[in-house]
């Protein structure tokens, strides 16, 4: 093993032998904003040899003040965030793999992005993907690591199926929607997300070095501002969770039709078509120039109208700003994409 990881490699807990699992494991990071780019970063200068990046936004000049991986180009170019971030990540360590998908996290891919995977890290930003994460991940038994942080709080817990409490034996349901605070009402600020990954990123190298006796084995709070640090005992697996003692892994059922999601607190709206399909940008800028302005890159299409504005992906993927109604935004879709 090179000079690079030599202070690693010193380090007990790793030694040459760590060091050589750690570049032999696969990583998913579901989710590249501020949790999931400093979990990112930290793993690829750790040497973890292939990463999956998946995410479904692309880079916004709001995301600057605490999503480490980013710059004022990727936001200028509104770069996509698994994209940008997959490139940063070449340049940091050109020696492993980084794998970059734009998509949005839901039934129809999360057990593929899991598959082959040795740890999932937890960078979303709601309990709708996190439900979808511990079930591909209970069912498929990898070990996965919950994380999240809003204002000057933060939460994590590392979930290794049927043998600690899985998120639904902790949280049998999400928090009503429009319950919790959320960054985009409440804020965030960076040091709490240095805390939340940093725990976060430890787990994850005691799990791909079998360390696993090192782990917190807790449901871990972190208050920066208040000055409040909290370990909860979660005690052993529920006996009667849906999803780890009874197996039922709800999320990963087909739902039909096109799927729309408000994202909260950005004034936009989310429109997934039902079919796959593979838009031409050419033709598709061709056609929407006659009503709006146009401008696309290699991986997203921007158009302008009025007080909307459209962002489309390939897969014909678009978010819709300008509006919180879910219904408007789907006529805007059926006018200017089609279905
Ligand atoms: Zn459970």
């Amino acid at each position: 093993m090179n000079e690079r990881y030599s202070r690693q490699i010193l380090f007990n807990g790793i030694g040459k032998e760590g060091q050589r699992r750690l570049f032999e494991s696969r990583a998913l990071i579901v989710g590249c904003g501020a949790l999931g780019s400093a979990h990112a970063e930290s793993l690829a200068r750790a040497g973890v040899g292939k990463l999956r990046i998946a995410d479904r936004d692309f880079v916004e000049s709001s995301n600057l003040q605490r999503q480490t991986m980013f710059t004022e180009r990727d936001a200028s170019e509104r770069i996509p965030k698994a994209i940008a971030a997959a490139t940063h990540i070449r340049e940091i360590n050109s020696e492993i793999e980084v794998e970059a998908e734009i998509a949005d996290i839901n039934h129809s891919n999360i057990e593929r992005l899991v598959r082959n995977c040795d740890v999932v890290l937890d960078g979303t930003d709601n309990f709708a993907t996190r439900y979808l994460i511990n079930d591909a991940c209970v069912k498929h038994e990898i070990s996965w690591i919950y994380g999240a942080a809003v204002g000057s709080y933060g939460v994590t817990m590392t979930v290794q199926p049927h043998q600690t409490p899985c998120l639904r034996c902790v949280f049998a349901e999400a928090p009503p929607a429009a319950s919790a605070p959320t960054c985009d009402t409440a804020g965030v600020i960076m040091p709490i997300i240095s805390v939340v990954s940093a725990v976060q990123v430890a787990e994850a190298l005691k799990l791909l070095t079998g360390q696993n006796e090192s782990l917190h084995r807790s449901l871990m709070q972190f208050d920066v501002w208040r000055n409040e640090w909290r370990k909860i005992n979660p005690g052993p697996p529920s006996a009667d969770c849906l999803t780890c003692a009874q197996g039922r892994y709800a999320t990963l059922e087909a739902a039909s039709g096109d799927f729309a999601a408000v994202l909260c607190g950005r004034n936009a709206v989310q429109i997934s078509p039902a079919q796959a399909t593979q838009l031409n940008f050419e033709e598709l800028a061709e056609r929407l120039r006659l009503t709006g302005e146009v401008k696309f890159n290699d991986y997203l299409l921007r158009f302008q109208t009025g007080d909307f504005e459209l962002t489309v992906f390939h897969d014909a993927r678009s978010i819709i700003r300008g509006t919180n109604e879910i219904k408007l935004a789907r006529s805007l879709y059926a006018k200017y994409i089609g279905n």
